[in-house]
């Protein structure tokens, strides 16, 4: 018998490591380790979000 509560970290780790490869396979737009929002210029050379300035 799993308790719920110990099961969520597991599921935390496991949806941030398929996030991850969606992200790679070019499924999800790349995201800021940051702020979690989208870069604002993916397009022109190096991803660039406003919360890194
Ligand atoms: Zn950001």
């Amino acid at each position: 018998m799993t308790s719920p509560v110990l099961f969520m970290p597991y599921f935390a780790l496991w949806a941030a490591l398929m996030r991850a490869l969606l992200v790679k396979a070019a499924v999800l737009p790349a995201t800021c380790g940051r702020c979690g929002l989208r870069y604002e210029r993916q397009h022109l050379g190096e991803p660039v979000c406003s919360c890194s300035r």
